[in-house]
Formats: structure tokens, C-alpha cells, sequence
């Protein structure tokens, strides 16, 4: 079959939803193609949290904050490796992304809190209601229907087409019953299919490192696929090796821990000797490796119930804490000796521990790791304390784009007609991706393609 569209929009995550509303916005007919059975990708799975400086936010909570900064820390966070031109448009569209989200989607943020992930210098990542990217993902799929979108899931993106000139005309697609469809697009194709998190061969390729011993936090669609097909047209790629690990994962699946962002409250790692080894919210890969570094490559981390009810992840992400504790990979303990026996820690150097953060909590500075929030008094339970293993995150590397999103080919210059958006780009996180960047590239490139596709 075939069939005719301005723009054909590959992935329907943060990124694909965001190029295809301001494509349509800008008058184009708009396709949105996703090989998965439902929409979302690692945007749905994710806490959705996203930085901009100077939003509503900040202002209402009076906290200062700078394009300068946020690209210093975005550049810093990466070891350098990241564009500075490119994290510079990032930081600068940010913001009216964020409004974007709020006034024309719908979504609703947090009005009182923002989220302070590692290596940033204030709070400002914004925070969607639930603390999930289902919120985003819920009303950019509503608005996608309100502009009649046509969306079509289970439909897999193989191959881009290209002219004789070498500008890309459409997409061969398979669909649910196997049925091949080609989509032309008068205009161009977006690259939205995220990163490759999933597909451990690929990892293997990059970074022998990221082999089978790591499970993946991300979203089975993460397989690298456009990453594939740009190549076959001379794209080219950069930072491929760069594969970030989320530290606090669930041991028997993988799956990222949302209940254990109670870590950025005060909650402390532990090892199976019940002693701290890592400052808790240094940068997620120097957590990871000192974790792996540790008896059986896994820690826990331990928190109270002060620490939990400045948090609340119990309260907000209560499906998985139910999870986590059928799976035994979680328990409420009243007192500290009963937190240690659950998982055969020596309760006696847990305590030792735990008088130590006490002192150092009112002291108000840690000796041992100079966490950089301040430890937090830990001396009432209850307790919580959770098995937790790294995970792969997300894969920083992938396509080079330029500022209008457009990919580039091996010699620097644009491929025509295409263009490309969020994970699956490679040019802005460097070495190291800091929390609430990856839904801030998604949404701040996603709407720059949609827009420059249009045109
Ligand atoms: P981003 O944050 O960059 O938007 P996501 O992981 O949220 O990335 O979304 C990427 C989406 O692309 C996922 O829903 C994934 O299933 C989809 N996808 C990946 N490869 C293909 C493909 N070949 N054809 C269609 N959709 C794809």
C-alpha cells in the first residue's frame, strides 16, 4: 500500500509527539508512525521530569537561575563532550517547550516544587503531576487527536527513501499483519525512534562494557532502529559509546526506580556490610560503577520516615513500591536492627552507620562523602531499605543534527529532508546525561523538527 503525507514522523515518544503537533501546527498533513502495540516510549516510563531555566516555577519559588548556567552545567555534566552551540539552543527553547507543554497540551505541573537532579546547580527541573511521563504522554496523545493526527501504532519504520539527488522522500513500513506500506513525504521525515538502550548487541558494538550483564531500564522499542536507517543514507553518528547507567534499579528486573528518588531527599547506599561507599547524589555513573564496584555488584539504600514524608515515593509511585515489596526487593522495617536482618545486613555496623550520618547530619557536613545536600537525621524508623542494581538508562550518542534538526551526512553537511529529535541524536549530553535533560531535548527538538520539516 501507499500512501501520501508532508511529513512522516517516526516514534511516538516525546520527541515524534512534539515534532508532529507543531508540523501540523505549521499547516502540514502529518503521519506519526510507532512500531509498538501503544504510544510512549521511554518518555512514558520515565519521571518526566524536564529542566528549563527561569520558568513560572522558579520565579514562584525565588529561585535564580540562567540560560548561562543551565548550559555550563548541561556542558559540565558531560565532561565537555557535549556541542556548546547545540546545549545552547536547548537551554535557550527550553523554557517556551515547557510553556508549550503547559498552555497548548495541557500538561500540569507541579506549581510548588521542582526536582534538583545530580550535577545541577539550582532546582529546575519541573515536575508533571504523578511524577510520571504518563502525564506527557497522556495529553500529547489527546492533543494529537483533537488536531487529527493520523497515528499508527504497530506499524515499524525499515527503511527512509531518497531520491536520485539524495533527499529523503518517504519510509517503507511493516505493519501489524506483516503487510509492507510505503509512506511518501512531500516534505521530509522526522527521526524520532529514541535511543538503543534495548538492544544489547548494539550495545556490545559501541561499548563492550554494556554487554548482557547490565538489564535495561528502557522501554522494549529502544532498539536503535533510526540510528540504522539514517546510517544507510551516510548519516553520521558521534558519541556512541557514551551509554549512561541509572543506578537505583530493580535487581530482578531492571526497571528504574521511582520510589527511590526518596535519594534525592536524604536516603543514604549502603552495601551488604551496611556501610555507605559513595556520595548519593554524585553523577549517575559514578554511583553505578562504585555499586558494581561493591560484593555482588548491588547495594541498598536505606531512608526513614522523615526523610520519606518530605519524598512521598511511597505514597506516589505505590505500584511499584507494592511491587517492589511482593518481590521482596523492599522492606518497612520499624526499627533499624529489623531493616538489617531482612536482608542479612550485620545490624550492628548498620547502626554504626547510621550514627555516624546522625553526627554528621548535625554537624552539617559529612566527612566521609561530602554529600552535598547535607545528610539528614535518621535516628527514627520506621525504616525503609531496597535492593537496588544499575541498570542501562540511556544511550547519549547517535545522530549529529544541526540547529534546525537537520541530520548530518559524514561530510558535514545536511541530508535533505531529514531531520531528527531526541534520543536518538547524539550532540548534547556528552559523556554523561543529567536527570530532566532527556525530556527537555525531546520536547525542545521535537517542536524545532516539526516546525523546520513544515517549512
Ligand atoms: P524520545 O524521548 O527521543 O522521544 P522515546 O523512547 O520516548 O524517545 O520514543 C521513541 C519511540 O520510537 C518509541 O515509542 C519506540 O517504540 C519508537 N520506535 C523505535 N523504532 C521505531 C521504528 N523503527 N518504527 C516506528 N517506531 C519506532
Amino acid at each position: 500500500a501507499e500512501q501520501t503525507y508532508d511529513v512522516v514522523v517516526i516514534g511516538a515518544g516525546g520527541a515524534g509527539f512534539s515534532a508532529a503537533l507543531e508540523a501540523k501546527q505549521a499547516g502540514a498533513s502529518v503521519v506519526l508512525l510507532e512500531k509498538m502495540p501503544s504510544v510512549g516510549g521511554n518518555t512514558l516510563i520515565s519521571g518526566g521530569e524536564m529542566n528549563a531555566a527561569n520558568t513560572w516555577v522558579q520565579e514562584k519559588m525565588g529561585i535564580k537561575d540562567s540560560v548561562d548556567l543551565f548550559v555550563e552545567d548541561t556542558l559540565k555534566g558531560g565532561d565537555n563532550v557535549g556541542d556548546p552551540e547545540m546545549v545552547r539552543v536547548l537551554a535557550e527553547n527550553a523554557t517556551a517547550a515547557a510553556e508549550w507543554l503547559k498552555n497548548d497540551v495541557k500538561v500540569n505541573f507541579l506549581e510548588d516544587n521542582l526536582f534538583q537532579f545530580g550535577g545541577h546547580s539550582v532546582k529546575r527541573a519541573l515536575i508533571p503531576e504523578g511524577h510520571t511521563g504518563a502525564e506527557l504522554i497522556t495529553k500529547l496523545k489527546t492533543k494529537l487527536d483533537e488536531m487529527g493526527i493520523d497515528l499508527k501504532t504497530n506499524t515499524k519504520a525499515d527503511k527512509l527513501l531518497a531520491d536520485e539527488s539524495g533527499k529523503v522522500t518517504g519510509v517503507e513500513a511493516t505493519g501489524a499483519n506483516g503487510n509492507k506500506i510505503t509512506f511518501h513525504a512531500n516534505k521530509g521525515v522526522v527521526i524520532a525512534t529514541g535511543g538503543f538502550g534495548s538492544n544489547v548487541e548494539m550495545r556490545k558494538q559501541y561499548n563492550p562494557e554494556f554487554g548482557e550483564k547490565y538489564m535495561t531500564t528502557d522501554a522494549p522499542g529502544s532498539t536503535g532502529d533510526g540510528i540504522v536507517m539514517a546510517q544507510d543514507l551516510g548519516a553520521a553518528l558521534t558519541n556512541m559509546e557514551s551509554i549512561q547507567t541509572y543506578p537505583v534499579c530493580n535487581p530482578e528486573t531492571g526497571v528504574i526506580s521511582l520510589v527511590a528518588d526518596s535519594r534525592f531527599d536524604g536516603a543514604i547506599l549502603v552495601n551488604q556490610s551496611g556501610k555507605r561507599f559513595v556520595e548519593e547524589l554524585e553523577r549517575r555513573d559514578v554511583i553505578s560503577r562504585a555499586i558494581l564496584a561493591q560484593p555482588g555488584g548491588y547495594a541498598y539504600q536505606l531512608w526513614n520516615q522523615d526523610i520519606g514524608d518530605i519524598s512521598k515515593t511511597a505514597e506516589v509511585h505505590k505500584d511499584e513500591y507494592d511491587m517492589l515489596v511482593k518481590q521482596g526487593v523492599l522492606y518497612k522495617a520499624d526499627t533499624l536492627k529489623e531493616a538489617a536482618e531482612f536482608f542479612k545486613i550485620d545490624p550492628e555496623a548498620l547502626q554504626e552507620t547510621i550514627d555516624r550520618v546522625n553526627k554528621f547530619a548535625k554537624a552539617g557536613k559529612d566527612e566521609d562523602f561530602n554529600h552535598r545536600a547535607g545528610l539528614k537525621d535518621m535516628s527514627k524508623g520506621p525504616y525503609y531499605i531496597q535492593k537496588a542494581v544499575p541498570s542501562v538508562h540511556h544511550t547519549m550518542g547517535g545522530l549529529v543534527i544541526n540547529k534546525t534538526t537537520q541530520v548530518m551526512n559524514e561530510k558535514g553537511e545536511p541530508i535533505p529532508g531529514l531531520f531528527a529529535a531526541g534520543e536518538v541524536t547524539g550532540v548534547i549530553h556528552g559523556t554523561n546525561r543529567l536527570g530532566g535533560n532527556a525530556i527537555a531535548d525531546a520536547i525542545t527538538f521535537g517542536r524545532i523538527a516539526g516546525q523546520e520539516v513544515a517549512k
